[in-house]
């Protein structure tokens, strides 16, 4: 079973030498144990904080361990009864070949059903990015028919279920996103009314008069996974009683500051700003996967997918996500 593992911690940027593949053998199954062969390896933002040693709200990942992630796969052997061989499933076997799974462990495998859903997409619009996007919208901007709301990274896994859930609820979205393929792509396949390429704009007031023209009834809802020049280009065109629902701060993962220009914003125009992370709520998980899945299920949302080759693409491909080169769900493709 090949694996890759967190070899060292990063200095500033993360680099491919922070990754080390090794090899272990599989041990044998305990009662209550399953293995699963993974398909794909699910790789996210997230997991650049914990390569970190400080404490964020999860704990840092592990010197000398497996990459935490989520996969999906199917079942090979199993020692629990309510999985067999053949189950396909999603869990978090991180960044190996094969996981020997503690399935009485709650929430740690689930199976999905593949009719109409591709098995890769239990990782993305109907996996976790999915229910993120579900989560911001739906619990912390709920906007009303009519409204205008905005994404950034919007072409991405949580961006682009976060415009069809919006779209759905009768809202004008307007989405951010690096570079003419990806804008295009917003606007032709995922429906959003305008895209704006914040790669054309050198500074924050000039991202602020496109979106300007993209938001002519001003900004009631948005959806932050960048922070920075987007965050304060959008900050000025909200609306008074605005929702931000901050999600991601991706352009300072790697350690970039990023300063907020006008916080006096946030009192002026009485705006409820408010961070969350999906895995505290899991409550709403069951409904959120159910809308994502019909959507998905019936064509309303088609989700894109950037796919690596083979374990051993997994850190170059991690290494692009965290600088845009990823278009659409970044997945690594093992079987
Ligand atoms: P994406 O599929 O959107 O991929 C990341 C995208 O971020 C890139 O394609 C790129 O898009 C953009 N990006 C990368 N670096 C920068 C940069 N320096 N400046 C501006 N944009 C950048 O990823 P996800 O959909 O999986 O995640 C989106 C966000 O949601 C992330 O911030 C992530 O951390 C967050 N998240 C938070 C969760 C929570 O519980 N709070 C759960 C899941 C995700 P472009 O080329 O358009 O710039």
């Amino acid at each position: 079973n090949h694996r890759i593992v967190l070899d060292n911690r990063p200095q500033g940027e993360a680099t491919a030498r922070n990754f080390k593949m090794v090899e272990l053998p599989l041990p044998e199954l305990k009662d209550g144990e399953v293995l699963v062969c993974h398909h794909f390896l699910s790789l996210d933002p997230y997991m650049r904080g914990r390569m970190n040693e400080s404490k964020s709200y999860a704990v840092p990942q592990p010197l000398g361990e497996v990459m935490i992630g989520g996969t999906v796969g199917e079942v090979v052997d199993s020692r629990h009864p309510k999985f067999k061989a053949g189950d396909q499933v999603v869990g978090m076997g991180g960044w190996q070949e094969y996981s020997v799974v503690d399935a009485n462990v709650i929430g740690a495998l689930r199976k999905v059903d593949t009719t109409h859903v591709p098995l890769s997409h239990y990782l993305g619009a109907v996996g976790m990015p999915g229910v993120t996007a579900w989560y911001g919208l739906v619990k912390i901007i709920n906007p009303k028919a009519g409204e205008t709301v905005t994404v950034s990274a919007a072409s991405g896994a949580v961006g682009s279920a976060y415009g069809a859930l919006a779209k759905a609820r009768g809202c004008r979205v307007v989405g951010i996103a690096g570079g003419k393929d990806k804008c295009d792509y917003v606007v032709n396949e995922l429906g959003f009314d305008a895209c704006i390429d914040y790669k054309e704009h050198k500074d924050y007031l000039s991202l602020s008069k496109a979106l300007r023209e993209a938001c002519p009834n001003g900004i009631d809802g948005h959806f932050e996974n960048v922070g920075g020049m987007v965050l304060d280009a959008v900050m000025l065109r909200t609306n008074a009683f605005a929702r931000i629902a901050v999600c991601g701060m991706i352009a300072g993962y790697d350690g970039a500051p990023l300063p907020m220009s006008n916080p006096a914003l946030i009192l002026v125009n009485r705006m409820k700003i408010e961070g969350f992370i999906v895995s505290e709520h899991m409550e709403v998980w069951p409904e959120a996967l159910q809308e994502l899945g019909t959507l998905v299920g019936t064509g309303k949302l088609r989700p894109r997918e950037s796919v690596a080759q083979g374990l051993a693409a997994a850190p170059e491909a991690f290494l692009g996500l965290l600088k845009g080169k990823n278009f659409g769900k970044q997945l690594v493709k093992l079987v």
